[in-house]
């Protein structure tokens, strides 16, 4: 297999509204709509996928010095199973669904729902795991009888060239395709009218990306950051809670939307917890994180840069790592400690690989700043007894949550992912991707021989009718 990589070139703005028009059109023509197109074009995608996979791989190392398993288990296997996922369910999602509890007298007009296509999407990717958030969303719209196009991030310019390597390689050229750029190319786009926009990337885009798509009406999915708090209480097993958040806080060098930003746990078991978190990094990179092949970088040095002050900003002491070397873009796995909930570690989403530990008394005391930083993060990780892990998710909000864990509940292509409040709205994953792509259509069939009972519903009304 080739690892040929392709040159990132940003499309030409004056080229986006034919783009647009081409797509448009391939809806208005009713081709993507029966079940064999579609399986035809996902299995297609898959088939790219799968010849490109060391293509792929070699571009999320570039990108984002991404381990080679990790772009397997990430990027590469996770949006092949997604596919194989949505194939294998796609005919039984698009039928016709009965409502629950219909009066009998209703039942002669047929009522059912039909899962019709939106139309025409934008898909916008973010940078982190470039291939799995762009075509994960994708997939959806594709086996939702979509048309759309895919605008991948510019962060990573090598993933995003594969990605339009894959698409126009694979998919109906006219009904799918990928627009390369950054501001100006993604703004020429939100002018175009959409039937759905779907945004993975941070609240401040976000918010740009609803205001625009709310002058046209048109729908959105937001996948947002997370402030995302992980709450460790004396009866959790410092050890598993460890090698847990330490692997959460690591993969893809903790550039993880849904990784712990903080972490809130009880003074009593607080030396024991990070004697455990230095031995699994210890364990996880004996010859170092630097000299392991298994740790990645940071993405770019605008963001190595804004690590870096976030850093020298925090009060937190530093308990183990800190080394950073700008022309690599490594940032050593960092386990500081915390004492405030304004301490910069704690505010704002870090987005790399600061292991953040802020101690406190109790499990009440850790809801409540969990509430107070962030009353709706992308995802909650409780560590402790089962009525403790119970009572934080009695007791917060989130888009998700992995109880004794960190983000395994985004893994699983059965479980729909999504934010909740300024961590996002909407999700996908599964049948929810097809979902979030589809207009649930009411439709009933009144047939003729109804008339005679219909006649009541038409004026002139007397009381002989409202007897009937
Ligand atoms: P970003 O918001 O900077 O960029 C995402 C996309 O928005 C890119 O395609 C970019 O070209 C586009 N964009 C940037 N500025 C724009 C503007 N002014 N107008 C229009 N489009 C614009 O996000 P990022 O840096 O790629 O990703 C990091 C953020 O994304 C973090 O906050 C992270 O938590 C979040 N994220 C969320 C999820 C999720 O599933 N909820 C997944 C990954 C990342």
């Amino acid at each position: 297999m080739s690892k040929e990589i392709p040159q990132f070139e940003h499309t030409h703005i004056d080229a986006i509204p034919g783009i647009v028009k081409a797509a448009r059109t391939a809806f208005r023509s009713h081709r993507t709509r029966p079940l064999e197109y579609r399986l035809k074009q996902l299995r297609k995608l898959y088939w790219a996928v799968s010849d490109n996979a060391d293509a792929i791989i070699e571009a999320c190392t570039r990108d984002l010095g991404k381990p080679v398993t990790e772009s397997i288990m990430t990027e590469v296997g996770w949006v092949k199973n997604d596919i194989v996922f949505v194939i294998n369910h796609l005919e039984k999602w698009m039928k016709d669904e009965k409502p629950d509890d219909i009066q009998l007298t209703h039942k002669v007009a047929n009522p059912r729902i039909r899962k019709d296509p939106l139309g025409t999407v934008l898909v916008i990717g973010a940078f982190n795991f470039p291939i799995q958030l762009s075509l994960g969303p994708f997939v959806g719209a594709i086996a939702a009888g979509c048309t759309g196009i895919l605008k991948p991030s510019e962060g990573s310019p090598n993933a995003a060239a594969m990605l339009q390597k894959i698409v126009s390689s694979s998919l109906d050229p006219e009904a799918y395709a990928v627009v390369q750029g950054a501001v100006p190319e993604t703004s020429a786009l939100l002018n175009e009218k959409w039937d759905k926009i779907f945004y993975t990337g941070s609240p401040r885009v976000g918010t740009i990306i609803a205001k625009k798509a709310a002058e046209t009406l048109t729908p959105v999915t937001l996948e947002l950051g997370g402030r995302n708090p992980a709450i460790v209480t004396k009866h959790a097993d410092p050890r598993l809670t460890a090698r847990r958040l330490v692997w959460a806080k690591t993969l893809n060098a903790g550039q993880c939307c849904v990784s712990q930003n903080y972490t809130l746990v009880d003074k009593e078991i607080l030396p024991q917890l990070l004697e455990e978190m230095k031995i699994a990094l210890n364990e996880f990179y004996p010859r170092g994180a630097q000299e392991s092949l298994d740790y990645g970088r940071i993405v770019n040095t605008q963001h190595f840069h804004r690590l870096k002050k976030m850093l020298d900003d925090s009060n937190g002491k530093i308990l183990y790592g800190g080394t950073m070397d700008e022309a690599t873009k490594f940032i050593e796995p960092t386990i500081v400690q915390v004492e405030s909930s304004s301490d910069s570690l704690v505010v704002e989403e870090s987005f790399g690989p600061f292991i953040t530990l802020f101690p406190v008394t109790n499990l009440d005391e850790a809801i409540t700043i969990a509430n107070e930083v962030c009353d709706t993060p992308l995802a909650v990780y409780p560590f402790g007894s089962k009525a403790e892990m119970k009572k934080v998710l009695d007791e917060t909000r989130s888009g998700g949550a992995s109880l004794n864990d960190g983000f395994f509940h985004a893994c699983l292509p059965t479980l729909s992912f999504g934010g909740v409040g300024s961590s996002g709205q909407g999700a996908y994953r599964g049948k929810t991707s097809f979902e979030a792509f589809v207009h649930r259509r009411s439709v009933t069939t009144t047939p003729n021989w109804l008339e005679k009972l219909l006649d009541v519903r038409y004026p002139p009304f007397n009381q002989s009718k409202l007897r009937k």
